[in-house]
């Protein structure tokens, strides 16, 4: 299971509703969190929607439009006033730090991190120079086949887990024969960026896309200011076969619409489709019959 939480849905400049861009992405297997770009004021998010700094193991920032980093710089000395040890930072280049050093990598075209229970790729999008947009992806359960476990005891089990096989009279049951892996959460973060359908060139695939959605129709502007609309958002979901799309970055220039009025520019859509608010959070889970469900919490 996998839970989404939106610490700031705006766009460059923020409204009463919404604080600067930052997306928590919680893997409940382990307990990690990873945090996607920290505006400015991301602190105070982080203590109003209690998500503890401990908890927090690694930051990626997508590119380096203040929006998306001003809040770092806070964030880090936090850490270091509470003796509390840093996340791993993940940096699309240098940014100018007036305080003082802390470590970090920089972010490139590939895999960041491939631990025991999820992997994070990074990807460039098209913005400014060295964007990127993220693919979080839990890994894959094995589950048992019902019908091919019913004569099996506590015993078998153990040397299943143990040994990977178990001996029932004259034959030998391999875990591979009874089980099978269920698929894992593919998840799409395209930090900022135009609207670029060759993405899926690149990742192929996602079950749940959070695009960028500063402009809900207009198209020429989004084209100059390399951003996307709700619309193209919407494209791009159903080009990468997405069970869910969310839309985030939201111009403040829609801060008095409804959700509903935002939805509407899409038009129909097979899709579901969520715009994000701050404080928003989605739990996803893979089910048996191989759908996603997901629960929404504001
Ligand atoms: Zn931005
Ligand atoms: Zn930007």
């Amino acid at each position: 299971m996998i839970e989404i939480q939106f610490l700031g849905t705006s766009s460059g400049i923020p409204s009463l509703t919404r604080n600067f861009p930052s997306i928590s992405i919680k893997d409940l297997r382990s307990g990690d969190i990873n945090l996607f770009d920290v505006g400015e004021g991301t602190q105070r998010q982080i203590l109003r929607y209690g998500l503890g700094l401990g908890k927090i193991r690694r930051i990626f920032i997508s590119h380096l439009h203040i929006d998306h980093f001003l809040g770092l710089y806070g964030l880090v000395e936090t850490y270091k006033v509470y003796g509390i040890e840093l996340p791993e930072i993940y940096l699309p280049d240098r940014i100018p730090y007036i305080a003082s050093e802390f470590p970090f990598k920089f972010i490139r075209a590939r895999t960041l991190v491939d631990s025991e229970n999820y992997r994070i790729d990074a990807f460039r999008v098209k913005h400014m120079k060295n964007s990127y947009g993220f693919v979080f992806e839990s890994k894959g359960i094995r589950k048992f086949i019902p019908e091919r476990i019913k004569e099996l005891n506590d015993r078998d089990f153990i040397n299943l887990k143990s040994k990977g096989y178990t001996i029932k009279g004259d034959n030998i049951v391999k875990i591979d024969e009874i089980t099978y892996i269920q698929a894992g959460i593919r998840i799409l973060y395209t930090g900022d960026s135009m609207f670029y359908p060759d993405l899926v060139n690149i990742i192929e695939h996602a079950d749940v896309v959070i695009h960028d959605s500063t402009f809900l129709d207009e198209d020429k502007e989004a084209k100059d200011k390399k951003h996307s609309t709700a619309l193209q958002a919407r494209e791009m979901a159903r080009l990468l076969g997405a069970k869910l799309l969310i839309l985030t970055h939201i111009s403040n220039k829609y801060e008095s619409w409804r959700d509903e009025d935002i939805t509407s520019k899409v038009g129909n859509s097979d899709i579901p489709i969520v715009v994000a608010r701050d404080g928003m959070k989605i739990t996803l889970k893979r089910m048996d019959s191989g759908n996603i469900e997901y629960n929404i919490k504001i």
